[in-house]
């Protein structure tokens, strides 16, 4: 899901704890205290790409 960058360092990219938000979504908290951005399940379902998602999608 999550593709790595060159340009963002270790805290950055280090994953600490994932709130979920309200019924809809999850907000992930990063190492370097970021936390915005939230990735409804909608989303993420759509950005995975395991088998029984992208069937799905079909
Ligand atoms: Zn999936």
């Amino acid at each position: 899901m999550l593709q790595s960058r060159e340009s963002l360092n270790v805290e950055e990219t280090t994953l600490v704890n994932i709130q979920p938000v309200g019924r809809y979504g999850l907000t992930p908290i990063w190492e370097d205290g970021h936390k915005t951005g939230i990735y409804t399940y909608e989303k993420l379902r759509a950005l995975c790409e395991c088998d029984e998602c992208r069937k799905s999608k079909r």
